[in-house]
């Protein structure tokens, strides 16, 4: 590790009121904010990246967390079909119930535990609605960049429903990658790690993990300290590259549940807009024509009792290029 300073845009940047344990930490700790999806319904997610700090955690570069919601407070969710390019979609429900629906035809229900990825490549357009019967809705969605080799692939949408693996003090499956002994068979474009890890009370687990590859853990409910940091639900912690184990520890007195995400650090710079992954401004000024003038590159939804989402106008300044830098921000 090559700097003991916690990150001072970071939420909880205390200047040693939590003592030297915080002060010390590798993990960066952000918060989310609230983004309402808008349309018909009223849910709103919590946002832990892209963050003004960091864009990427590996390939990662999209993370909502929404619920426990009561749909019948919240309105569940109902996106109506809209655009992706450039990158994969990853969703993950601890609980409920979504009917997803693209453009290559797919009509797949999204149930907890089981991974949902579509990849869009050069164009998808799909629609994401809380099934009627669910009554609570809880889970992440995420997105993946795709390199710049892959992201014109084809788009494809696969699932897979991983197994438990029983980890001393809790449990883990792995949707994505490598991780306690199990590995996903859904390829991935660049190397990538996701999976849910539940941590019994007060339990702690060390786990390996590749030290080439940057983690980020995302608290759904408890809180965990992670390599010495705590995080409270809803919180993302961030661990650089350069370590060979990850220690985890539930400090409540009820189970815990986090998403662990990494991958090798994305080496290219993105401009991230709307729905579209591109690398420059006149990426996304093609994709956002194809998709207004509704030309074959993202094709069509059935089956979706509505509109399409029109895409918001573009700023009147030139969209920038985003990347991480070489060494996380420290003042
Ligand atoms: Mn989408």
């Amino acid at each position: 590790m090559s700097t003991t300073e916690v990150d001072p845009t970071a939420p909880h940047g205390e200047s040693g009121a939590e003592g030297n344990g915080r002060r010390t930490s590798p993990v960066d700790v952000f918060t989310p904010r609230d983004v309402p999806l808008g349309g018909p319904r009223a849910m709103t997610v919590r946002r832990t990246l892209p963050q003004r700090a960091r864009s990427l955690i590996g390939a990662w570069c999209f993370a909502d967390h929404y619920g426990p919601d009561n749909v019948a407070d919240s309105g569940g969710m109902d996106v109506a079909p809209h655009p992706h390019t450039g990158l994969q979609t990853v969703s993950w429900l601890f609980t409920g119930e979504i009917e997803h629906r693209d453009s290559l035809g797919t009509l797949a229900y999204v149930r907890p535990g089981e991974l949902n990825l579509m990849t869009g490549g050069h164009g998808i357009c799909h629609s994401e609605v809380s099934t009627p019967d669910t009554t609570v809705l809880h889970g992440v969605q995420l997105w993946v960049a795709l390199p710049e080799a892959d992201r014109n692939a084809p788009s494809a949408f696969q699932h897979h429903v991983p197994r438990p693996v029983a980890l001393d003090g809790g449990e883990a499956r792995v949707f994505l990658g490598s991780l306690a002994g199990d590995t996903s068979p859904v390829p991935t474009h660049t190397p990538l790690l996701g999976a849910e890890l539940t941590l019994r009370p007060h339990a702690t687990v060390t786990l390996a993990i590749d030290p080439a590859f940057e983690h980020g853990l995302l608290v759904d409910s408890g809180e965990v300290r992670m390599e010495g940091t705590v995080l409270r639900p809803a919180e993302l912690g961030y661990l650089e590259t350069g370590n060979a184990t990850l220690t985890l520890t539930n400090t409540g007195d009820t189970p815990a549940r986090t998403v662990l995400l990494g991958g090798t650090p994305f080496g290219e710079q993105i401009v991230m807009w709307w729905n579209f992954i591109g690398r420059s401004h006149d990426d996304i000024v093609r994709a956002r024509e194809a998709w207004q003038s509704e030309s074959g590159r993202f094709g069509a939804v059935e089956g979706y009792p509505g509109e399409r989402l029109p895409a918001p106008e573009l700023p009147n300044a030139t969209l920038a290029p985003r990347g991480n830098p070489t060494r996380p921000h420290r003042a």
